[in-house]
C-alpha cells in the first residue's frame, strides 16, 4: 500500500524544516522500502496571501484525502493584524477539529547527548522518556456557554465552561491505555477530582476501563501535584493522560525539561489513528530563510507519523536511532549547541541524519 502524505510547509521556517523531513522520508522511500507519495498544499499566512483564508477548501480536501499530514508551523508578524476569524492559528484549530484529531501526543525525550541543555540537574533528567497525552477537541477551550457580559451591578463578567462527556473521556483514556501498553505499561491519569465534578466523572470513566487493560498499571494524580512531580522526579512517569487545558500546560512544562524547543515533535490523532504531525515550536520568523533552523523536531514528527499512523515502527526506530547517533557524534544546530561547539545549518544536519539512516 502506498501512503499518501500531505506536506503543509506553512510560514517562517516551515518550508525549511518540512523540506528537511521530506528529504528524510524520500531517503526512506529510495533505500528502506517506504511506499509513499507526497502532496503539497498551502496553510497559514501563505494561504491567506494566496486565497484569503488560512485553511483553504482545497487544503482541507487534500487533508481529508491524505493518510497522514506533516505540518511545519503557521503564523508570523505579517498576519498578526488580520481578522481573528481567518488568522493562521484559527486555520490550525479548524483543521484539528474538522478532522477529529482529539488525541494529542507530546513526547518529552531527553537524548543523553543533550542532558546539559536541561535546566534541571543531568541526573534528574538523563534518560527521560515521558509521553503526555492531551485531549484536544473538548474541555474548557471549546465548552459553551462562553463570553464576556455586563452584570446588572455594572461589573463585566468573563466565563467559560469546562465540560466533558463520558464518551469523550473514554476515547482519550483508551488512547492512554493503548499507548502505555506499547511502552512501559504505566498510565497516570491527571485531574482535579478533589475540586471539579468533571474530574470526578473523568476518574470514574478511567477507572471503569482499567479491568480491560490488566497489563497496564493505572494511577491518578491531581494536576498541581503532577506539575510538582514533573519537575521533582520526572522519570517516575511513563504515560500521562489528561484534559485539554491541563495537558496544554503540563506538556509545555515537560517539554522544557528537555531544554530545547527545536527538538520536540507532536502528533494529533483521530479514532482511526490518522494524524497531523508537527513540531511543537512555532514559525520562528526571527530565523526564517537563514538556513539555521533545527530540523530535528520536524524529522521526529515524521518519525511519529511512521510509528502511529503508517504502522512503520521499524522505520520510526531507524529515524530515531539516526537522530541519536548524529547528536552523539556532536552535530549541533545553533539552538542546541554549547558556547564553544561548532554549529551546522539545517541542510547539514539533515544530511547527517540521512547518512546515519544507513548506519544504524
Ligand atoms: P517560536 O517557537 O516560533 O520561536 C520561539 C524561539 O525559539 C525563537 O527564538 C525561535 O528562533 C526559536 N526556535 C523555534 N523553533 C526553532 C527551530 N526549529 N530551530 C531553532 N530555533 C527555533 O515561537 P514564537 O516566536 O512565540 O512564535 C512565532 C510565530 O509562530 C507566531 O506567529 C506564533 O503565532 C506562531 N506559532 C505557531 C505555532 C504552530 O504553527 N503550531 C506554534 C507556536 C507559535
Amino acid at each position: 500500500m502506498t501512503h499518501k502524505i500531505l506536506l503543509l510547509a506553512g510560514d517562517g521556517i516551515g518550508p525549511e524544516i518540512v523540506g528537511a523531513a521530506e528529504q528524510v522520508l524520500q531517503a526512506l522511500k529510495e533505500r528502506h522500502g517506504l511506499a509513499c507519495e507526497f502532496e503539497h498544499a498551502l496553510m497559514g499566512g501563505c494561504a491567506i496571501d494566496a486565497h484569503g483564508d488560512s485553511l483553504p477548501e482545497a487544503t482541507l480536501a487534500a487533508a481529508r484525502a491524505a493518510d497522514a499530514i506533516l505540518l511545519g508551523a503557521v503564523g508570523g508578524p505579517k498576519w498578526d493584524k488580520v481578522e481573528r476569524a481567518i488568522r493562521p492559528e484559527r486555520g490550525l484549530l479548524r483543521l484539528r477539529s474538522e478532522l477529529g484529531f482529539y488525541c494529542n501526543l507530546r513526547p518529552a525525550v531527553l537524548y543523553p547527548a543533550l542532558a546539559d541543555a536541561s535546566s534541571l540537574r543531568p541526573e534528574v533528567v538523563a534518560g527521560l522518556d515521558v509521553m503526555i497525552i492531551r485531549e484536544l477537541t473538548g474541555g474548557i477551550y471549546f465548552g459553551q456557554p462562553r463570553g464576556i457580559e455586563q452584570d446588572a451591578d455594572g461589573h463585566r463578567r468573563g466565563f467559560n465552561t469546562l465540560v466533558y462527556r463520558d464518551d469523550e473521556i473514554e476515547r482519550i483514556a483508551r488512547s492512554g491505555f493503548e499507548i502505555a501498553r506499547k511502552r512501559n505499561g504505566r498510565l497516570c491519569s491527571v485531574d482535579k477530582a478533589n475540586v471539579l465534578e468533571v474530574s470526578e466523572l473523568w476518574r470514574e470513566v478511567v477507572d471503569g476501563l482499567a479491568p480491560e487493560y490488566p497489563d497496564v498499571e493505572l494511577s491518578h494524580m491531581y494536576v498541581d501535584n503532577a506539575a510538582m512531580q514533573l519537575v521533582r522526579a520526572p522519570k517516575q512517569f511513563d504515560v500521562l493522560v489528561t484534559t485539554n487545558m491541563f495537558g496544554d500546560i503540563l506538556s509545555d512544562l515537560a517539554a522544557m525539561l528537555t531544554g530545547s524547543i527545536g527538538m520536540l515533535p507532536s502528533a494529533s490523532l483521530d479514532a482511526a489513528s490518522k494524524g497531523l504531525f508537527e513540531p511543537v515550536h512555532g514559525s520562528a520568523p526571527d530565523i526564517a530563510r537563514q538556513g539555521v533552523a533545527n530540523p530535528l523536531a520536524t524529522i521526529l514528527s515524521a518519525s511519529m507519523m511512521l510509528r502511529y499512523t503508517l504502522d512503520e515502527g521499524a522505520l520510526a526506530d531507524r529515524v530515531e536511532a539516526a537522530v541519536g547517533q548524529v547528536l552523539a557524534a556532536g552535530v549541533r544546530t545553533a539552538d542546541i549547541a554549547g558556547a564553544s561547539e561548532r554549529t551546522v545549518g539545517t541542510q547539514e544536519m539533515t544530511a547527517a541524519v540521512i547518512a546515519a539512516l544507513d548506519a544504524v
